[in-house]
C-alpha cells in the first residue's frame, strides 16, 4: 500500500488505537512510504522517531509516535454555478447511512454499489440497523439515510424505516419502482410521513436519458412511483445522476419537477462517481469525498458512493461506530492542516 491508495486510513486506523507517547511501527516495501510518513506525521501532529532501511532497496521500518491531532478546522461556504448541487459541509457526524441490502430491481449502468438483480443482497440485519441508529444518537448524530440496492427489497423494511424513524429523520433512496402495488405498497403506506423522506431517482425528463442509464421503461415507472408517493402523503425528493456531458439535460428536468411542483429545495443534481459499475465519471478519494459514516452488512466507509472501493474502509465490522468515527474525525484534521483553504467541493449525495 501507498498513502494514495489505502495505507492513509490504515494509519489514522492504527494509530488511533494506541495512547499519546506510544509507538507505530510502520513495515513497508513501497519506497514512497517513508518520505509521505515524514509529511503525514507532521501534519497529523507525531514524530518520526526512527526510519531505518533493511536493505537500501527497502524494505524500511517507521516507527511514529503518536502526539496530540490538530483539531478539524469548519469548512467555508462556498458555491458552484455549475449545475450540480453543491452546498455547505454536512458537519462529520451528523449523518448515518445504513446500506439496507445491496440487490435491486436494476443494474444502472452507473451504480456505485454495483447493485442489480444477481448481486449478493448482504443484508443489513434489523438488529445491527436499530444498534447502530442508536449509537449514532448517542454519539450525537442527527440525520439517517437508508440506501442499497433497492431497500424495498430488504423484507424488513417497513420494521426497520420504522423503528428508525422513532429514533431520528431518515430518508430513504429508493427507485421508486417496486412499491405500486403487494406487500411492498402496504410496507410503504405504513412508514410514518412526518419523519420519512423518500428520495427517488429521477435522471431526465423524457425517458431516453433516464432509460439508458437505468434500463427500458423503467422512467415511465419511476414517474408511477413519485405519483403514488405523494398520494400517500410522502415528501418526496428528486436525485438525479448525470455525467458531466449530460449536463444540459438538467434545465428539461427542472421544467418537469416545475410541473410536478417539487421544491428547488428537493432537487439534487449529482455527478456520477467513477466508482462500482461507472467506468466514467468523477474520481474520488478520501480527499475529494466529504466523509458520511457509511454502515453495511459487513462494515464501515467513508462515504456512501465508495462502498466497494478498499480504499475507502474504516473498519471491518457494522458496529461499534465511535472508533470509525474518531478515524474519520483524525483524518479530516489531517487534511485541514495539509489544505489551507480549507474547502474541497462536498460531492453531495442528499
Ligand atoms: S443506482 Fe440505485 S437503482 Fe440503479 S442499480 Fe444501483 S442501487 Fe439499483
Amino acid at each position: 500500500m501507498d498513502c494514495g491508495g489505502g495505507l492513509l486510513l490504515l494509519l489514522m486506523r492504527s494509530i488511533g488505537k494506541i495512547e499519546t507517547g506510544q509507538v507505530l511501527l510502520v513495515h513497508t516495501e513501497e519506497p514512497s512510504v517513508p518520505p509521505d510518513l515524514q509529511d503525514w506525521a507532521r501534519l497529523a501532529g507525531h514524530e518520526i522517531v526512527d526510519s531505518t532501511a533493511e536493505h537500501p532497496q527497502g524494505p524500511w521500518r517507521v516507527s511514529v509516535r503518536r502526539g496530540e491531532a490538530p483539531s478539524a478546522q469548519a469548512p467555508s461556504a462556498g458555491a458552484s454555478d455549475d449545475v450540480f448541487t453543491r452546498g455547505p459541509a454536512t458537519p462529520v457526524g451528523d449523518r448515518l447511512w445504513l446500506y439496507s441490502n445491496f440487490h435491486c430491481n436494476l443494474a444502472c449502468s452507473y451504480c456505485c454499489a454495483e447493485s442489480s438483480p444477481q448481486a449478493s443482497p448482504r443484508l443489513l440485519p434489523l438488529d445491527v440497523a436499530l444498534a447502530a441508529a442508536d449509537e449514532f444518537c448517542a454519539l450525537g448524530g442527527r440525520e439517517l439515510l437508508v440506501t442499497g440496492g433497492e431497500p424495498f427489497l430488504h423484507p424488513q423494511i417497513h420494521v426497520m424505516m420504522t423503528e428508525l424513524a422513532r429514533r431520528l429523520p431518515v430518508t430513504l433512496l429508493t427507485n421508486a419502482m417496486t412499491f405500486h402495488s403487494g406487500p411492498r405498497r402496504t410496507a410503504l403506506q405504513a412508514m410514518p410521513r412526518e419523519r420519512v423522506t423518500l428520495q427517488i431517482s429521477l435522471d431526465s425528463a423524457g425517458p431516453e436519458l433516464h432509460d439508458h442509464n437505468r434500463g427500458l421503461r423503467s422512467h415511465a415507472k419511476t414517474l408511477a412511483g413519485i405519483a403514488d408517493a405523494r398520494d400517500l402523503g410522502f415528501t418526496v425528493r428528486i436525485a438525479a445522476t448525470l455525467h458531466d456531458h449530460e449536463a444540459d439535460t438538467a434545465a428539461n428536468l427542472n421544467a418537469l419537477l416545475d410541473t410536478l411542483d417539487i421544491e428547488p429545495a428537493n432537487r439534487l443534481i449529482r455527478p456520477v462517481a467513477r466508482q462500482g459499475f461507472a467506468e466514467h465519471g468523477q474520481p474520488v478519494s478520501i480527499d475529494t469525498l466529504q466523509p458520511e459514516l457509511t454502515v453495511t452488512a459487513d462494515g464501515i466507509w467513508w462515504h456512501p458512493v465508495a462502498v466497494t472501493d478498499p480504499a475507502m474502509r474504516l473498519a471491518d465490522h457494522p458496529l461499534p461506530l465511535a472508533p470509525a468515527l474518531a478515524t474519520i474525525r483524525d483524518t479530516v484534521a489531517v487534511q485541514d492542516a495539509a489544505h489551507r483553504e480549507g474547502r474541497r467541493h462536498v460531492f453531495r449525495c442528499v
